[in-house]
């Protein structure tokens, strides 16, 4: 027998993948320089040449049987401690070895996460926009997953709508800064206000309230901020992390959950996600990989052409009357569409080859999504288009 709850996730698949294959149907037809896709979120530059070195290095000079042979099932010592010291040194923190569990990306970590401090049936809650796979991330792990909105004017967390939204059921609380889609990185008195908020429920209620934080943009911000490091403001907290984007590593599923030292029974986790592991399947990343990283833990590709991007695109879009915040970091942009249905608004760019996603798959109709992670050159001769396709339509 086929599984139903799989059939039914095919109706509703990923608007995003179906808008991308649309960009590239259009590509074969009328050639890549006359298509302008802002609708996925792969990195556009090449990893640093560390890392490369550093694969060359350990397939020359490894034995293979010892290179490819499996992770321990908590991973490799040299992970995990190059980890470890590398927060510790960037963020004041205090792990160990112990607090860090390698993972196969983001996804992963967010896997483990929920399942270690969630029971199927209660909730977490999390802001829009949101990343779109957040839902079935909690739908396999049984949780309800709880939308709430932001602050528009700034997409930081609205706190009358989270103190309201607070109930015993709550078990986590979900952030992803800096954001995909709206590029908002949450300020340090975002995160303060956030840390005091749970610390107060978690008394009242009687239980711990557990911070899961998403973090692969955390490299990636711009006009000189940098992101505070969430788990600094409350212990409870565990940090999700990918090299996806920082090093543009995003087909070698390599990430780690941290678990802050402080949190209630900090000591369980690693363990605890071992057997999580066991049960989803989502067990040993990759050992060459983590070795890899290792070595280049503090380096990130270069990150700067998405900060060139974002300007172009800004401006452009301020200039044409789009109501637009300036995104802090990752390489998206979040505009509030021309007309109140933003897939009406996206369906009538891809008559002029621009593709992009409505807000309505991130939990906030109305707006759009473009993803900059592209050459500055095709951002360039992607404004005078978009200008074309506003002006055309819209004035
Ligand atoms: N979380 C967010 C906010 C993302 O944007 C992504 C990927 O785009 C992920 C998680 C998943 O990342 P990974 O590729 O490391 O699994």
């Amino acid at each position: 027998m086929i599984n139903e709850h799989y059939r039914r996730m095919l109706e509703g698949r990923s608007v995003i993948r179906a808008i991308s294959e649309r960009a590239t149907a259009r590509r074969a037809e009328i050639g890549e320089r006359n298509v302008f896709d802002f609708s996925l979120g792969n990195p556009s530059v090449p990893t640093t040449p560390g890392f490369t070195e550093a694969m060359l290095d350990l397939y020359e000079h490894e034995p293979a049987v010892k290179l490819h042979s499996y992770s321990p099932s908590i991973g490799l010592p040299e992970f995990r401690e190059a980890v470890a010291h590398s927060l510790n040194r960037r963020f004041g923190m205090d792990y160990t070895a112990n607090h860090i569990y390698p993972t196969s990306g983001a996804t992963a970590a967010l896997a483990h996460a929920f399942r270690a401090v969630t029971a199927p049936g209660s909730e977490i809650i999390t802001f829009a926009p949101f990343f779109p796979e957040y839902k079935p991330y909690s739908e396999a792990a049984g949780l309800k997953l709880t939308v709430l909105p932001c602050n528009p004017d700034d997409f930081q967390i609205d706190f009358d709508a989270l103190e309201q939204a607070m109930n015993a059921n709550v078990q986590a609380v979900l952030i992803n800064t800096p954001n995909n889609p709206s590029g908002v990185v949450y300020s340090a008195a975002t995160l303060k206000r956030l840390g005091e908020l749970l610390e107060a429920k978690q008394r009242y209620y009687g239980h711990s309230i557990f911070l899961i934080s998403d973090e692969p943009y955390r490299e990636i911000t711009f006009d000189g901020i940098e992101q505070p490091y969430p788990s600094k403001f409350y212990a409870n907290t565990l940090s999700c992390y990918s090299f996806s984007k920082s090093l543009s590593l995003p087909g070698e599923r390599i990430g780690y959950v941290a678990v802050n030292p402080a949190a209630d029974e900090s000591d369980i986790f690693i363990p605890l996600f071992t057997q999580i592991s066991r049960a989803t399947g989502h067990n040993c990343p990759s050992s060459s990989i983590q070795r890899a990283c290792a070595r280049v833990i503090d380096q990130t590709a270069d990150l700067a052409v998405y900060e060139r991007n974002m300007d172009l695109l800004y401006t452009a879009l301020h200039e044409l009357g789009f109501e637009v915040v300036r995104p802090g970091g990752t390489f998206y942009i979040f505009p509030k569409a021309l007309e109140d249905d933003a897939v009406a608004f996206c369906e009538k760019a891809m008559d002029y080859d621009l593709f992009m996603v409505p807000g309505d798959s991130f939990g906030m109709p109305g707006y759009v999504r473009l993803a900059y992670c592209l050459d500055t050159s095709k951002v360039e001769a992607a404004i005078p288009v978009l200008k074309r396709f506003v002006t055309e339509q819209y004035m």
